[in-house]
Formats: structure tokens, C-alpha cells, sequence
């Protein structure tokens, strides 16, 4: 039967993965835990391969998905249970109150102008403060606030504070909103819950030095914390630089590791020309970095490439740092100001709760298990549920849309007979 789909997730895979179901005539049910669609795409500046503006691309595609009818997206919500076999699940969600009446917001950020509490800004990876009503990013869409209950005045008992609703000429702001229920019937289920980031295998001590992947793309970023400024933690102006590559071990020995490091050349070639980054890579990992992609990547940018064995070192101080590592040519060593760490890219939090939540067998690195790779790239082990995007492992914007279109793929044949 061509019933109706869940998505789980709205990055850029659940979101492809919704508009190629609608467009065949598919409701589709996308159910986002954040209170804005597009994932962790819209945190990065550019993209490569051909290092395009990330938000020119995605925000065509997160307006497509809020202009579609046969797409209901469900933010601020979660899947709670999911019972019965491909072709009639069950699922109970739940939606958690975000205070604000989303017809009656028009998003114009009195509110949290006026909110007197702060807290860390977990999309600029804790580098900035966010109020306790806030959007996640300038420009986010849905662009509705919600209030953090964890945080906010009311809830937390401090005091009676009603600066939000009392700023708001909308009459938006509803503090007796309550978290909603809702029980659906679906045929399919496309898991689209991403990555998020690992830490270092390398010890900084907090250096203001020291960046992590995530860190440095918001770094970068025009809308970041130091409005695209290329600067230290300390505010200080980076004479040199380093990228460590495989900086999670064995975590992070993937393709897409060494291709988003290579676009960090760019970042610092266009922003620190002066600069003639080194970066390290794990001679036990040893991709082909004289292919054509990542040959574009670092051509053109003066940068420094060494294969290194082993663990590397840093030892630091509040000025320079020193980076220590082992090469065929023995043990070297750098002084460097700046250093960028390829963190890698695991099953996020998301991913591995519906792995859970679902039953599914999860593979070494945890991502969901894709039991017979050689028939299907999206298949998992639970008939009638498919990954999209880097929940069945990391990978690229590219790869991640091209599984989409094959969840898609799997679910449209199998209701019309042909396969799935
Ligand atoms: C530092 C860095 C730079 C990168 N740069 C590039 C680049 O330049 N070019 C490129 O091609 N790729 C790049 N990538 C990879 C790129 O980010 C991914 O390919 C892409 O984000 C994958 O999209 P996705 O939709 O699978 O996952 P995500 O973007 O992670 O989206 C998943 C969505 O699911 C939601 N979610 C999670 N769990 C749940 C749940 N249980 N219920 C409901 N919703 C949930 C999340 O909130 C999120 O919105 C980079 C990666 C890193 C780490
Ligand atoms: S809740 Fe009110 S004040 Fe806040 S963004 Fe919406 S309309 Fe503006
Ligand atoms: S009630 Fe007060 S503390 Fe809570 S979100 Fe509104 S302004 Fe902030």
C-alpha cells in the first residue's frame, strides 16, 4: 500500500529525501528535534567540492520543504515509539512547547532582545551566548523563536518574568503552551538523524590556540562569532598554522575528514594569505590525496603536506604552541599559533537513540548497520526503514542527496511492485 512516509531528521538528506516523496504524491511527516530545518550544513560558510555559498544552496531547498503541502514538518519534536511491520507503523511523536505561537510570530527578534538570560549558543558550537528565547541562527527557518524552559526565568523559578511576551506586539508568546502528542500511520520510514562531531585524540589543555572542525567553520563564517574575523580565541592575529587531519585516530579516518581539512586551505588562504599552512596526515591512513577532488582542494593554496606515523604532540603555552610528530625522516617539530582539528564525524545523538529506539543493528562506528551493502546503499536491518544521509555514516552533501534519492528510490518501487 502507498502510504504515508516518516522522516526522521531535516538536514539536507531528510530534506531531499521529503520533496522527492512529495512530488510522487507522498504525504510526508518530517519530524525535527531542533527548532529549525537544514542541519549542520547551514553551519559552514562555503562547501566544496566547488566551495559554493552553503546557504545560497540550502535555503531554496528548506523553503521548498515549508511551502509544500504534502510535507508536514513537525520541529521541536521526536519520535517516541514506533511498534508494528513495514506497511502499517505506528508511531507516537511527541512535540516539545516551544511558548510561541507560530502563526502569530512574524520573527522579529523583540523578544529576545528584551530577554535578560543568557546561555551558551549551541550552534556556534558554545563560542557565543544565546538567550533563553532565540532562534538558533540569524536567518533561521522556520524563523520562530522558542524558549529554552531549562533556562528561562519563569520555569527555572527565579521570578515571574514576562519581558518576552510583553515585547511582543503579536501577542505571540504563549507561556501555557503545553508539549502535544501525535499518532500517526506511516508505510516507510527514512532515518535522516546525521553525525555529530567527536573530540581530539590529541591533549591541548584548552589552548587559545586550538580549534575543533565545527569550531573553526563558525570561526570562518561571516554570520560567526567574530563575523568572519580568522582570529585566535584570545583575539590574537595567527602568524602560523596547522591542520592535524586524522585528529580523532582511527575516528577519523574517512574520506570526508581529509576533504573538509583541504577546504580549511581555502579558509585560511583567503582570510591569512601570509600564512603557508602544514597539514599532517596519518601515513597508517593514506588516502589518495593526489585524486582530482582533493588535488583542487589544496592546489593554489602554498600549503605544506606531511604524512606523519604515529601520535602527534602539542605542548602549549598562552602565546605559541609546539606541534611534535615522527616522519620518515625522524622526529620534527613546529612551532605553530594556530591549529585546526579534523574531529571526526560519528553517529550522532539522534542517530544512535533511534538505532535504539527502532531496534536496529548499528555498525563498529555505531552508525545504523546496512546489512547487504552490495544490494542496497540505504537498506537497514528492519524491513521498510532506509537511511538517508550520514546516519548510515559520514559523508558528503553529495553523497548525502544521492542516498536520499535512493531511500526514495526503494520505497517508490516497492509500492509500485517493482522492488524494494
Ligand atoms: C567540519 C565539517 C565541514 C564539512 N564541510 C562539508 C563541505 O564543505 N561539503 C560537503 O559536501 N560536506 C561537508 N561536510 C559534511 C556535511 O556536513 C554532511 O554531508 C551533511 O551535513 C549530511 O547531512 P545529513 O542530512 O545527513 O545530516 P545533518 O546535517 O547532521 O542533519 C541531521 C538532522 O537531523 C536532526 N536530528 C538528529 N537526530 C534527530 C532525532 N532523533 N529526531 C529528529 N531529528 C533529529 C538534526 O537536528 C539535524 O537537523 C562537513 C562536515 C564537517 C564535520
Ligand atoms: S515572538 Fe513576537 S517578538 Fe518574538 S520574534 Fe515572534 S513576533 Fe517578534
Ligand atoms: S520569560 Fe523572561 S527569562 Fe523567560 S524567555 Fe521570556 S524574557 Fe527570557
Amino acid at each position: 500500500m502507498a502510504g504515508d512516509i516518516l522522516v526522521i531528521g531535516a538536514g539536507v538528506a531528510g530534506m531531499k529525501a521529503s520533496l522527492m516523496l512529495a512530488s510522487a504524491g507522498r504525504k510526508v511527516f518530517l519530524v525535527e528535534k531542533s527548532s529549525m530545518i537544514g542541519g549542520r550544513v547551514i553551519r559552514c560558510e562555503d562547501i566544496f567540492p566547488a566551495m559554493e555559498c552553503a546557504t545560497c544552496m540550502v535555503s531554496p531547498m528548506q523553503q521548498e520543504v515549508l511551502r509544500t503541502g504534502l510535507i508536514q514538518v513537525i520541529a521541536n519534536g521526536h519520535v517516541v515509539s514506533v511498534d508494528g511491520p513495514r506497511g502499517d507503523f505506528s508511531v507516537r511523536l511527541a512535540q516539545r512547547a516551544s511558548s510561541v505561537d507560530p502563526q502569530a510570530c512574524i520573527g522579529c527578534a523583540e523578544c529576545w532582545g528584551a530577554c535578560p538570560v543568557e546561555a551558551d549558543n549551541e550552534f556556534e558550537e558554545g563560542l557565543s551566548r544565546r538567550k533563553a528565547i532565540s532562534v538558533p541562527c540569524a536567518g533561521a527557518l522556520p524563523n520562530v523563536p522558542w524558549i529554552d524552559r531549562g533556562v528561562c526565568l519563569r520555569w527555572t523559578g527565579e521570578r515571574d518574568c514576562s519581558l518576552c511576551s510583553e515585547a511582543c506586539v503579536f501577542a505571540a508568546i504563549d507561556y501555557g503552551d503545553s508539549d502535544r502528542e501525535i499518532l500517526i500511520k506511516v508505510s516507510e520510514i527514512v532515518l535522516a538523524t546525521g553525525y555529530d562531531t567527536g573530540s581530539s585524540a590529541l591533549e591541548t589543555g584548552g589552548s587559545a590556540a586550538v580549534f575543533s572542525a565545527p569550531e573553526f567553520e563558525r570561526y570562518y563564517a561571516s554570520n560567526g562569532p567574530t563575523s568572519g574575523e580568522l582570529v585566535r580565541k584570545d583575539g590574537a592575529r595567527p602568524g602560523s598554522a596547522a591542520i592535524l587531519v586524522h585528529a580523532g585516530g582511527i575516528g577519523s579516518h574517512s574520506p570526508i575528514n581529509t576533504m573538509y581539512c583541504l577546504k580549511f586551505l581555502h579558509y585560511l588562504h583567503e582570510k591569512l594569505p601570509e600564512i603557508r599552512p602544514l597539514v599532517l596526515l596519518d601515513d597508517s591512513y593514506c588516502p589518495d590525496i593526489v585524486s582530482d577532488v582533493h588535488h583542487f582542494l589544496w592546489e593554489g593554496t602554498g600549503a605544506e603536506i606531511i604524512l606523519h606515523s604515529g601520535p602527534v604532540r602539542w605542548e602549549g603555552s598562552e602565546g605559541c604552541a609546539r606541534l611534535f610528530w615522527k616522519n620518515a625522516e625522524g622526529d620534527r617539530e613546529r612551532d605553530i599559533d594556530l591549529l585546526i582539528l579534523g574531529t571526526p564525524m560519528l553517529p550522532s545523538e539522534g542517530t544512535r537513540e533511534m538505532i535504539r529506539l527502532l531496534g536496529m543493528e548499528s555498525d563498529v562506528k555505531g552508525f545504523a548497520l546496512n546489512p547487504d551493502p552490495l544490494l542496497s546503499s540505504v537498506g537497514t536491518s528492519i524491513s521498510g526503514i532506509f537511511t538517508a544521509g550520514c546516519a548510515g555514516g559520514p559523508m558528503s552533501i553529495a553523497a548525502s542527496v544521492t542516498s536520499a534519492s535512493a531511500a526514495v528510490g526503494r520505497i517508490l518501487s516497492y509500492n509500485t511492485g517493482t522492488a524494494g
